[in-house]
């Protein structure tokens, strides 16, 4: 568990959404490359988001926001480190 990675957690949903600074970017890709359960995380929200974005669907499937939810809390404890 580093601060990186709570970090990321926090900013990732802002991240997604295009909120945030450019050298805030960087960092969070940075530690994309570095840190392969947080890429996995990414990559489960990223999709997640597109299916909203796309009209699929008004909210991200339950099972996938809850799986995500675990996912993130289990991350950000550092207990699958
Ligand atoms: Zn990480």
């Amino acid at each position: 568990m580093t601060d990186q990675c709570k970090e990321f957690c926090q900013k990732l949903s802002d991240y997604l959404d295009g909120r945030l600074e450019e050298n805030v970017c960087v960092l969070i890709e940075q530690h994309l490359e570095v840190c392969p359960p947080c890429g996995l995380m990414y990559e489960s929200l990223r999709t997640a988001v597109e299916i909203c974005r796309k009209g699929v669907t008004d909210d991200i499937p339950e099972e996938m926001a809850r799986e995500l939810k675990t996912y993130l809390r289990a991350h950000c404890r550092g207990s699958d480190h």
